[in-house]
């Protein structure tokens, strides 16, 4: 066949999601000869045919992509002619260090769940998957992705898998984790820590007869241990928030479908696309307020307007909910409050067998571990609050060159983050470095991105705070030097890197706490900054905050530090519940702490703020988890509701007025909901506010929004169509966390650019 000839190399997110065998495909289509071969650069194919059918060709590859890859550059060169006898697909070469990338874990696809049905060693086969779908990070432990380098080693092929394994036009074409019930991984049963069955249907049977009769199951998922129990059954979900320690973080809940979840939640487009993309991430949604005869167990998310859902993703879940009369099961991380979401069977029959009406676990071993992810849908767009299965190890492209930093992230909410290149790879979701084991992980988890990614580390970026233990493990990291960065500078600089903006802008960050400069608490930032420094220019107005971190447990010493503030002594005759259900010795213990400055740290974060509001309004006055007090406060809030609560921007920002209006309104007898709307109302028209003097002072029309307070919907969208609304440029994350998940992305690109700078 004679033709011309074309190289065509493709980067990105191409290996590990059935890449190859659709460049087979549609290049026979096509009609075209030649070859296509994996490197650790990307994939490199060479085609021969006709110009028409070449042109065919990358528009299908274009179009007609795998789900799960993600092409980032298609580069095409012109060659002499070459005469191929077919299309090939070569053995894979290591050109370099470079490595292409690793697929995050993909739900089982609709194909696979097709063959679950057909006769064979894959009928009902719990751990069916191909090129398009199943394990891939959480299975992985060195490149390039091969079935040796991952925890499939264990288990040899047999002949029917292994025929699929080496047969091109097959679907399982080079599907590293392929397996059947004749060679594969299988499920085990354990019931008071016996041993009872490795027969699918017998453990499908069993675990579902648990949770219909009221019970918590322990089963182990893709990325780490799972416990589960109906959704239905409000005494099932207590016992399960007793057997967790947890006392009122809401719980995520999987549904059988799209359709047995609509009665219970409002779906917007976006909000479906995610929920059924292949990623499978909690999705929060707002809870319909009339849901017919059937009622999700109060206890799920007692007091939110929010539900977070997910939809099946392994082939277990299917069968279960096969089995399962139920259309709802709570799934949450099987784990203690605070720890790191288990993974071993030995420890989570150690620790759940006595707990559990049963133990499900399997034997393909978890490598990397990962939690659910959490998105939220926020102004249309998908807005990730825990980035972990599905959505690690994907790099975030930046401009910038982020080689061989090592970011180490905050104390709460931690994630890391290495540079490579211009990518930056963000570790899945850590947890709170205040548990031993959580900081193994963290420890561990950096040492394997170094392995996996090659990075040969060389300049560590940590935050200011001198105790937090991310600051300190860099500091003690082979003797790096070390770039320190403040905390919302690094908010900033991490939706900067995000949103590949490289030039001084007006940042706004809103969160709970952060060291600052001065030594004091932040958390109410207005930067002009760009990523090698900021200078801040306004922030809410300080307040001592009674006892430090525990009055970020307890928001009532919040209310009593403004109410002080505001009236003085007086404050004490106010009727307000927040004042006549505390002791009075209490109350004059926070006086006192005040005015002698014992323990009283000063603190400028809008989170405090928020929990002030979500104190005088009885809401909470002793939170049960982190940011419940803003939650419950952003729950209250309505449509249609334009007015707003006086506040004052000067050299800071005051809201003594706003205090007085809100107990003024309390004692009025307004509605909560009307007083929770007019409050969100104001901070966005502060924020607005103080963005326009920055603009007018600067010349700047970009702002850059960060910080956890971001995940909260209505006032983000308040501000943002605001902002729109006047012609500001509005750039929010989308793909990296908004909370200090995210920090560490910025503490990369201020590392960066200083770098940079110091090398020009
Ligand atoms: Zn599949
Ligand atoms: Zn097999």
């Amino acid at each position: 066949m004679t033709g011309i000839t074309f190289q065509i190399i493709i980067k990105g997110l191409v290996q590990g999601v059935g890449f190859r065998p659709f460049i087979f495909r549609i290049a026979v289509k096509h009609s075209l000869t030649g070859w296509v071969q994996n490197t650790n650069e990307g994939v490199i194919i060479q085609v021969t045919g006709t110009a028409q059918n070449i042109n065919y060709f990358l528009r299908s590859l274009r179009e007609e992509a795998p789900q799960a890859a993600i092409i980032r550059d298609i580069s095409t060169l012109q060659l002499h002619t070459i005469i191929f006898t077919d299309f090939s697909i070569k053995e894979s070469n290591n050109i370099s260090g470079e490595i292409t990338e690793i697929s995050p874990d993909i739900a089982v696809c609709e194909e696979c769940l097709q063959d679950m049905n057909n006769p064979g060693t894959r009928l009902d086969y719990a751990f069916i998957n191909c090129t398009n779908c199943g394990p891939r990070f959480t299975i992985i432990n060195d490149l390039p992705y091969d079935r040796a380098k991952t925890t499939m080693q264990q288990f040899e092929m047999c002949k029917d898998c292994g025929k699929e394994y080496i047969d091109i036009s097959n679907r399982r074409f080079h599907a590293q984790p392929v397996a059947c019930s004749a060679c594969g991984p299988h499920y085990e049963l354990f019931v008071n820590g016996n041993f009872i069955s490795k027969d699918t249907n017998v453990i499908i049977k069993a675990g579902s007869k648990s949770i219909e009769e009221g019970g918590v199951i322990l089963l182990k998922g893709l990325g780490g241990m799972h416990l589960a129990c109906d959704a239905f059954n409000n005494s099932a979900v207590e016992k399960l928030r007793n057997l967790k320690n947890r006392e009122g973080k809401p719980f995520a809940v999987m549904f059988r479908d799209l359709e047995s979840l609509k009665p219970f939640a409002e779906i917007e487009i976006a909000e479906k696309q995610s929920i059924l993309s292949w990623r499978r991430p909690v999705v929060l949604l707002k809870k319909k307020t009339n849901v017919g005869n059937q009622v999700l167990a109060e206890s799920v998310s007692a007091g939110l307007n929010l539900l977070g859902v997910m939809l099946p993703y392994m082939p277990f879940h299917y069968l279960l909910f096969r089995q399962l009369e139920t259309n709802a099961i709570v799934l949450t991380s099987g784990n203690f409050s605070n720890e790191p979401i288990l993974t071993e069977n030995s420890d989570a029959l150690r620790q759940f067998s006595d707990i559990t009406a049963a133990v499900i676990v399997h034997n393909r071993d978890i490598y990397n571990r990962t939690d659910d992810s959490v998105v939220r849908i926020i102004a249309d767009k998908e807005r990730i609050l825990r980035r972990s299965r599905g959505y690690v190890p994907a790099p975030i492209r930046t401009s910038l060159n982020t080689d061989g930093i090592i970011a180490f992230g905050a104390e709460l909410t931690n994630c890391f983050c290495v540079g490579k290149t211009k990518n930056a790879y963000l570790s899945q979701h850590i947890g709170d470095l205040q548990e031993i084991e959580t900081v193994q992980f963290y420890e561990e988890t950096i040492l394997r991105f170094i392995k996996l990614f090659r990075i040969k580390p060389n300049l560590a970026a940590v935050d200011l705070h001198p105790m937090y233990i991310s600051t300190r493990t860099g500091f003690a990291m082979n003797d790096l030097p070390v770039v320190q960065v403040q905390h919302h500078h690094a908010h900033i600089a991490s939706c900067m890197a995000e949103n590949m903006i490289d030039e001084k802008v007006i940042g706004v960050a809103l969160d709970g706490t952060g060291f600052g400069t001065d030594g004091n608490t932040w958390g109410s930032e207005f930067l002009l900054c760009d990523l090698n420094d900021f200078e801040r220019i306004t922030h809410f107005e300080y307040i001592p905050l009674p006892g430090g971190d525990s009055a970020t447990e307890e928001p009532w010493r919040t209310a009593v530090s403004y109410l002080y503030k505001v009236y003085g002594i007086d404050f004490i005759d106010l009727k307000l519940k927040v004042i006549e259900n505390t002791d009075a010795e209490n109350i004059r213990m926070i006086i006192n702490m005040i005015d002698k400055k014992i323990n009283c740290p000063l603190t400028s974060g809008a989170g405090r703020l928020f929990d002030c509001v979500a104190s005088l309004l009885d809401l909470v006055q002793i939170s049960t988890f982190q940011a419940e007090g803003p939650m419950r406060l952003e729950s209250l809030t309505i449509s249609g509701c334009d007015e707003a609560y006086a506040f004052t921007s000067g050299q800071t920002i005051c809201f003594n007025e706003t205090i007085r209006g809100i107990v003024g309104d309390i004692l009025n007898g307004i509605e909560k909901v009307t007083i929770a709307t007019k409050f969100h109302n104001t901070i966005i028209l502060a924020i607005f506010d103080n963005v326009n003097a920055l603009r007018k002072k600067s010349g700047i029309n970009k702002v850059v929004l960060s910080g956890g307070v971001f995940q909260n919907r209505y006032l983000s969208e308040g501000t943002i169509d605001l902002l729109l609304k006047n012609n500001f440029e509005v750039y929010s994350h989308s793909t990296v966390p908004a909370n200090d998940g995210g920090l560490a992305l910025g503490q990369l690109a201020v590392a960066s650019k200083r770098r940079e700078l110091l090398c020009v």
